[in-house]
């Protein structure tokens, strides 16, 4: 087609000095749910069929407008702070653009938030996961407040009577950005603040001081002095914040604006200036004698606040593959209908190796991620029951930290390869693609970097040794299906003879429980293709450290066929 017709005089045609081809068509109104069959099978395997439907409508949905332009308006006007009013008022209040309040509407209303905590649903967890793999491919900003209001309930049953009050409005269905006290809205959006200038993997050292306004204890009320050097989402409602009591570093759940409709001492200092992660707005806070409550035993806080870590951690998995899904579908559609060479460069042997390895990674990680979903579930479940170390309790904890330090990992070198695909516009914002590369570290660093994921590994591995048998016999189940597996779990086994060595190597350690865990769930359920692929390059060292390094072997066919988008 012209780019610009000449006119009758011929004046357009100085401007007319190219014909624009083999550019690929937009890639729009897909249904971003069921055109991802690795996570629609997942969903079934796992226990939440259920949810298909309602995942298909809103894939449909994230298909059009979100992913069309709210992750991109919310990225390009990026939220900024005003600390004072005209008048010289202190009001720390931080604008949005109207983009991201509609992506975070969005969660909220599909309940990204609060599935498992409204529901009676066995697989709650599991549906949930669905939900928000599907809803993260339009963007991965608003993931953040999302999943920290999930994961904020969990902790704050440690004190009753705090989560009789907050979980209906932290579990309610409707978004209302106003600064006015979430018992007005009825609704409320939660942050946490752990980590201070002088460490924040190494949360006992903070020094942000809480004063009891009485006697104190358990539920009590206190006075926090202190700041925050990462505090993400600061118009939150309500924060869960650690702070220094005489008995330890206890937790308190912090509300921004008093029941009185007034501010608490929460003051933003500035917003970081980040990497990616655009549209979210992430925080310096100071804390002037802010009122708060205890949630929990005094000097419990890391324990109590582990809660919402863990669940954190466990949407760091499924994000980081959902950033995956998003780059694959992103390579493929663009390399079908790109030509180099004189072939459609999805048909070019190399690039089909690349493709190939992009589509088997982005599968293992949504296999772990929605087997990990499903450990929540049954966790759940056991603990409902009165259990509390469970089999199901056990991997939880286990594969969690698993999951996180290898996908997380996975992740910000699969967005790139897969923005290469592309060639150049890959690295022009316009392509979604810079976007995607920006946001996929992140997870890595936050809620426990890949060195503290390594570590806590080893920590759940002392802590109860037996958990170490659960995640093994997890893994077994796939023994027998593929020799280069059953070597490898052979080879796992046989990392943990040397305690001596064992923190040393523990990367390396906790790598080779994630590819066996990943290995395991391929050969088992998925198409024989891909397991095949998966095994020989990242079991049997038939592949090499880039990805577009598969064998000769593979079937590259079957495995683009899958990953692809069908449009
Ligand atoms: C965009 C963004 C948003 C964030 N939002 C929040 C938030 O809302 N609330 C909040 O509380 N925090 C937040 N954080 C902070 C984040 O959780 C911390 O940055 C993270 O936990 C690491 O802490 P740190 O920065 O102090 O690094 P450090 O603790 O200094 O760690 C530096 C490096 O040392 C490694 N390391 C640490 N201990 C060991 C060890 N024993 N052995 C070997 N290596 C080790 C770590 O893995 C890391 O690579 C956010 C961070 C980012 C980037």
């Amino acid at each position: 087609m012209a780019a610009v017709a000449p006119d009758a005089s011929g004046r357009g045609a100085a401007f007319k000095t190219h014909t624009v081809f083999n550019q690929p068509p937009p890639l729009e109104g897909i249904d971003v749910f069921s055109s991802n069959l690795p996570l629609v099978e997942a969903v079934g395997r796992e226990g939440a069929g259920w949810v298909t439907g309602r995942a298909a409508e809103l894939g449909r949905f994230v298909g059009g407008a979100p992913q069309q332009e709210w992750g991109r308006l919310a990225n390009e006007n990026r939220p900024v702070l005003h600390t004072h009013d005209r008048y010289g008022n202190r009001i720390d209040e931080v604008e949005f653009h109207p983009a991201w309040h509609q992506l975070m509407r969005m969660g909220v209303e599909n309940e990204l938030h609060s599935l498992p905590w409204t529901s009676d649903d066995p697989a709650a967890h599991t549906a949930r996961a669905a939900l928000y793999m599907t809803a993260m491919q339009a963007e991965a900003g608003f993931a953040c407040p999302t999943t920290m209001t999930f994961a904020v309930v969990p902790a704050l049953r440690a004190q009753p009577e705090l989560a009789a009050e907050w979980e209906p409005l932290l579990t309610s269905s409707s978004y209302d950005p106003r600064s006015i006290p979430a018992s007005e809205k009825g609704s409320a959006i939660a942050g946490m603040a752990m980590t201070e200038k002088q460490g924040g993997s190494d949360v006992r050292a903070n020094t942000t001081v809480a004063t009891p306004l009485g006697s104190g204890g358990a539920g009590a009320e206190y006075e926090i002095t202190g700041h925050k050097w990462f505090c993400s989402a600061p118009m939150s409602d309500v924060f869960l914040v650690l702070a220094q009591t005489d008995e330890g570093l206890s937790c308190f759940l912090l509300p921004r604006i008093l029941q009185d409709g007034s501010r608490n001492q929460f003051h933003i200092q500035r917003l970081k200036d980040k990497l990616g992660n655009h549209s979210n707005a992430s925080s310096e806070i100071e804390l002037h004698g802010a009122w708060a409550r205890m949630v929990g035993e005094p000097g419990r806080g890391v324990a109590t606040i582990i809660e919402m870590v863990g669940h954190t951690r466990l949407d760091c998995v499924i994000g980081s593959a959902a950033g995956m899904r998003a780059a694959v579908v992103a390579a493929t559609h663009h390399t079908a209908h790109r030509s180099a060479f004189g072939r459609v460069l999805i048909e070019q042997p190399l690039m089909r190796n690349v493709l190939a390895d992009l589509c088997v990674e982005s599968e293992a990680s949504t296999a772990l991620a929605m087997r990990l979903s499903r450990a929540y579930d049954e966790a759940h479940a056991d603990a409902q029951a009165g259990e509390d170390a469970s089999d199901a309790q056990l991997f939880k904890r286990l594969a969690t930290a698993v999951g996180k330090y290898w996908t997380c990992k996975r992740a910000p070198n699969h967005a790139f390869e897969a923005l290469e695909c592309l060639g150049g516009v890959g690295y022009v914002e316009e392509s979604g693609m810079p976007r995607l590369y920006r946001e996929a570290p992140l997870a890595s660093i936050w809620e426990g970097s890949g060195n503290v994921m390594s570590l806590d590994v080893l920590r759940a591995l002392s802590r109860t040794p037996r958990s170490l048998e659960v995640f093994m016999h997890e893994v077994e189940q796939g023994s027998g299906a593929d020799p280069r597996l059953d070597r490898s779990i052979t080879d796992l086994k046989g990392q943990f003879s040397d305690p001596q060595t064992l923190e040393m190597r523990a990367r390396r350690v906790v790598e080779s429980m994630a590819l066996c865990l990943q290995g395991s769930l391929l050969v088992r359920h998925a198409p024989a293709a891909v397991a095949d692929a998966f095994c020989a390059s990242r079991l049997a060292g038939e592949g090499g450290l880039e990805y577009g390094t598969l064998p000769p072997g593979t079937d590259f066919d079957a495995i683009i066929a899958r990953g692809r988008a069908q449009t």
